[in-house]
């Protein structure tokens, strides 16, 4: 349908003037745009030309070949600083595939049938220890145990909302970070559960988002491919005990995936693997900020793999300071890397936008935003946002949600409202975090205080 903007004549009309005071961290009007944050954390700096030296660069040149289902990656890093059960330096087993499992049995004079008993027990019967792998020899999963781990995390944390069905935990890995993960458990039309892991593929996240509170954390280090698939295989393990099992994956957790692309796509692989946890590629949805060079490169994957992208802006003002990527890739290098994808793929991409009062939620930025996506084969997930403290924004009235929603339905833009679950129990990204860390800061201050 061509876009033919009928006069709307719900919700808030049009942005006004820039720098009115309704607006909160609105770009000024010399055009710069005004960060609401106070200093502290990460801060777009890190996107400005000279990046942060620690945080992995991702260039074009890097772009791996790219064949149909997944491809292979040329080394793993497996290992870790795992001080139980496996000690320093132990192998995690869980950041194999098959084939990289029967390579490390091998070169330990182990026979390849041995390592296939391993992937089964490790990603078929969820064991969380060797001394549950009974059909091995108890020798050999004593040696096992002393040099490799089957789980690096420990739950440090965890909040449970029962009426949406939400589990979220946060995870100490071996090294001492937090990251969080969440479970949504879901009924759908023909009344089957299906059960959500959202996962973090960082510890923390280099972006500095204005609206999120991991933007406020700044970034630590990538998680490696075991510290991902063990997010899920925890929940697996919860779930099986329920008869139930994980049946989708998104990696909308803390941190910016495709910055960390060859462990997210080697956890991937070992996620999808038939032999082993084998979760249909489908049912995976990668997320990103807006990384082109790394979008180009999934795109070249054509897997069957999903992909999100975190909008959250109709133009390059507001989301260069909502998103301070866009102003190394603004819409003008993004949206023709979404088409790219689209047509690479056969796939639907979905657009995240958060919605903010009085900062992107007006009707006008609706119809700019569906004249940005036209012509591609796509979808926008509308997020209330969840409130965290410290930052200056409001979450956007349900009716003006329902007003941006019907606006961009009148496009043609199929367009969806995410259900605020979880919000009892902090459920934007990064606040069980930060709030774990400030109690656990007073209890230094004042050790009589308890949780
Ligand atoms: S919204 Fe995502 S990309 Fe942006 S700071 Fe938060 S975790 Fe990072």
């Amino acid at each position: 349908m061509p876009l033919d903007p009928d006069a709307p004549t719900t919700g808030r009309q049009s942005t006004p003037p820039q720098g009115s005071s309704g607006n909160i961290g609105m770009p000024t009007s010399d055009g710069v745009s005004a960060p609401p944050w106070t200093g502290t954390g990460s801060s777009p700096a890190a996107y400005e030309g000279e990046q942060d030296a620690r945080v992995p660069r991702l260039d074009a040149g890097q772009h791996a070949t790219g064949s149909a289902g997944v491809s292979p990656v040329p080394r793993v890093v497996t290992k870790s600083s795992a001080t139980a059960p496996g000690g320093p330096a132990a192998v995690a087993l869980t950041g194999m595939t098959l084939h990289e499992l029967q390579v490390w049995a091998v070169d330990r004079g182990l026979p390849r049938y041995r390592a296939a008993q391993l992937h089964r027990g490790t990603f078929r019967r969820l064991a969380k220890s060797f001394a549950e792998l009974t059909e091995l020899p108890g020798p050999l999963r004593d040696e096992l145990a002393a040099q490799a781990s089957l789980t690096q995390l420990v739950v440090e944390n965890e909040v449970q909302d029962a009426p949406s069905r939400t589990t979220k935990t946060l995870f100490r890995m071996d090294d001492g970070a937090l990251v969080e993960s969440v479970l949504m458990g879901y009924q759908d039309a023909g009344g089957h559960r299906r059960h959500t892991v959202c996962l973090s593929s960082q510890v923390g996240c280099p972006l500095g988002c204005t609206f999120c509170a991991t933007g406020l954390m700044g970034w630590a280090r990538n998680l490696t491919a075991a510290e991902m698939v063990e997010q899920v295989l925890y929940f697996a393990r919860r779930l099986r005990e329920h008869g139930q099992h994980v049946t989708n994956i998104v990696y909308m957790g803390m941190g910016e995936p495709f910055l960390n692309y060859d462990a997210v796509w080697q956890s991937v692989r070992i996620l999808t693997d038939e032999s082993g946890f084998g979760l249909g590629s489908r049912h995976i949805t990668l997320s990103t900020s807006g990384v082109v060079p790394a979008m180009l490169r999934f795109a070249e994957e054509r897997s069957q793999v999903g992909l999100a992208v975190s909008l959250h802006a109709p133009d390059d003002d507001l989301r260069s300071m909502l998103v301070p990527l866009n102003r190394r890739y603004p819409l003008a290098d993004l949206i023709p890397a979404c088409h790219q994808y689209v047509a690479a793929t056969h796939r639907r991409i979905s657009f995240e936008y958060t919605m903010l009062d009085e900062v992107n939620d007006y009707v006008d930025q609706a119809v700019a935003l569906a004249r940005l996506l036209h012509g591609l084969i796509c979808h926008v997930n509308l997020i209330p946002w969840n409130h965290v403290e410290d930052l200056p924004y409001r979450p956007s009235p349900p009716e003006v949600i329902g007003a941006f929603r019907d606006t961009l339905e009148r496009y043609s833009i199929p367009t969806t409202i995410r259900d605020t679950r979880g919000s009892r129990i902090t459920a934007a990204c990064g606040q069980l975090r930060t709030i774990t860390e400030r109690r656990h800061a007073a209890r230094e201050t004042d050790p009589r205080r308890g949780h």
